[in-house]
């Protein structure tokens, strides 16, 4: 499945604030909760409507409103819980599932260490939210999880991917669909983005 890009002046306007050295954390939360409301605007144009009637000051009308029962958004801890808050901004009544993966220091292999997310995940199609799609290892290992509970249908929310990540999700899970603000160059020997943003935990969270 091909990845797709959010081409847009606001965007391209957006990240060169998010990725300059100058933004505070303060502005940097801001700026990846407003891209994370335009990622949430763009995946979900397909999402699972029911029909409902309701009644206009003038007249009985027969309408759609999202099935809040067939939809969650999960959160890779912990620059992902940043893009909660845009994505419940305007999805208010949407559901949020949260998963926690650390390195193992000895495998080097994301592993996890928390996963919490609602009841009848595998009814629902499912969006995963990092801002950073670096190496795809953990985003692997939450599709992992995510296909071995069950759910059958998932979508990558990330502000920047890089290439690589890009590559390596789709050789193992080329049923998930990729939405992302920029693909930048590559990564570099770190496993950092590059032009990127630096360290997103860090930025978020004024951490070092
Ligand atoms: N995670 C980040 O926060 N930044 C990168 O460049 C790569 C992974």
């Amino acid at each position: 499945m091909k990845e797709i890009v959010l081409y847009h002046p606001l965007i391209t306007h957006k990240l060169s604030i998010l990725r300059s050295v100058e933004t505070s954390a303060k502005e940097f939360r801001e700026i990846i909760s407003e891209l994370s409301m335009l990622l949430c605007y763009e995946s979900t144009r397909n999402i699972s409507m029911k029909e409902i009637v309701i009644n206009t000051p003038l007249e009985v009308y027969k309408t759609n409103r999202i099935d809040k029962e067939k939809i969650t958004f999960v959160a890779i801890l912990r620059a992902g819980l940043s893009m909660v808050d845009g994505i419940v901004k305007i999805m208010p009544t949407a559901k949020i599932g949260h998963i926690g993966l650390c390195r193992n220091e000895e495998t080097l292999k994301p592993e996890l260490y928390y996963y919490k997310v609602p009841n009848n995940i595998e009814n629902t199609e499912v969006f995963i939210l990092d801002p950073m799609l670096a190496t795809g290892g953990s985003a692997i290992e939450t599709i992992n999880k995510l296909k071995k509970d069950g759910v059958k249908k998932i979508n990558f929310l990330c502000v920047i991917a890089s290439p690589e990540g890009i590559e390596n999700i789709k050789k193992i899970h080329n049923d998930v669909q990729i939405y992302c603000a920029c693909v930048d160059r590559c990564l570099n020997d770190r496993g950092y983005i590059l032009p990127g943003l630096g360290d997103a935990g860090d930025r978020l969270y004024d951490t070092k």
